[in-house]
């Protein structure tokens, strides 16, 4: 049974695509479907723009960033095999996640014209070329680099600016992910020279009808707050954007824990679940 109110908009990590996730894409497939899922986005990582953005596991795996473009090309024709394959039992939309760093907005949007793409989640991982999720010691760094947790705050928000306003992504994606290593996130989040910028940002997505992702990887790490913090969530529902749950799956394990709860967590905040699929035509 299919259920209308199971989606992800950011899905689909898989061990076969990404270094830091589990299982084959057909698997990550199959669970979503075993789960009643109505419809998925497959959202891979893009390739690095270069060796310098290679991350550890993925050197360590023997691969550079010409390897890694050809697996990317080898996961778009694979997403396409699995999207017609499963046709009858769940809508696959094929897609990819961006990155924010030098080089890579361009580097996205050639490889948007190569592998037209359905669609593309717009993230943000570095701030200053620094990954700033990759590990404490990371976010610590990118902290220094900005002179301070205002400074990080700061510089993520105007590049995450920069980034929609130049890619337009169909979906932005976890889009306070910033706070991914700072324990007092809720105040620092509502500062008001931080949380002027925020509402910049969403402003920005409501004028391009954008999408935003209301990012469920949080919670399996035990966190009780999706990506959307209470307060932007409340704002950005207030604007008009459209809110669209995504698991950010990495393995099979992932997939359909939270996602109940968060359509739940969603109805309550007085948002539709009707969800506006990724590939349809802005309203
Ligand atoms: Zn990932
Ligand atoms: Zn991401």
């Amino acid at each position: 049974m299919k259920f209308p109110n199971l989606v992800s908009v950011h899905g689909g990590h898989s061990g076969q695509f990404c270094g830091h996730a589990k299982d084959s894409l057909e698997e990550i497939v199959k669970a979503y479907i075993d789960h009643g899922f109505l419809w998925v986005g497959i959202t891979e990582h893009m390739p690095p723009v270069s060796d310098a953005f290679v991350y550890p596991e993925e050197k360590s795996a023997g691969l550079d960033a010409r390897a890694l473009k050809e697996r990317f090309a080898d996961y778009m024709t694979t997403c396409r095999h699995l999207q017609a394959k499963y046709a009858n039992d769940i809508r696959v939309y094929v897609g990819f996640e961006t990155e924010d760093y030098s080089g890579s907005l361009d580097f996205a949007k050639a490889l948007i014209r190569t592998f037209s793409p359905d669609y593309v989640v717009g993230s943000v991982h570095h701030v200053k070329d620094i990954p700033f999720d990759y590990s404490k010691r990371c976010y610590d760094e990118a902290t220094d680099c900005c002179g301070g947790l205002d400074g990080l705050y700061a510089a993520y928000f105007d590049q995450q600016y920069e980034m929609i306003r130049e890619l337009k992504p169909r979906v932005v994606g976890h889009l306070d992910i910033i706070r991914i290593y700072d324990p007092g996130y809720r105040s620092q989040l509502i500062k008001p020279v931080i949380w002027e910028k925020i509402v910049r940002n969403l402003k920005l997505v409501r004028r391009l009808n954008l999408i935003l992702d209301f990012n469920l990887r949080p919670l399996s790490r035990g966190e009780t707050e999706p990506y959307l913090s209470a307060p932007i969530l409340k704002m950005a529902n207030e604007m008009g954007i459209d809110i669209v749950p995504g698991d950010d799956s990495h393995g099979v394990d992932t997939i359909g824990v939270h996602m109940p709860g968060a359509v739940n967590m969603l109805s309550a905040a007085g948002i539709c679940t009707v969800w506006r699929k990724p590939v349809d035509n802005p309203h």
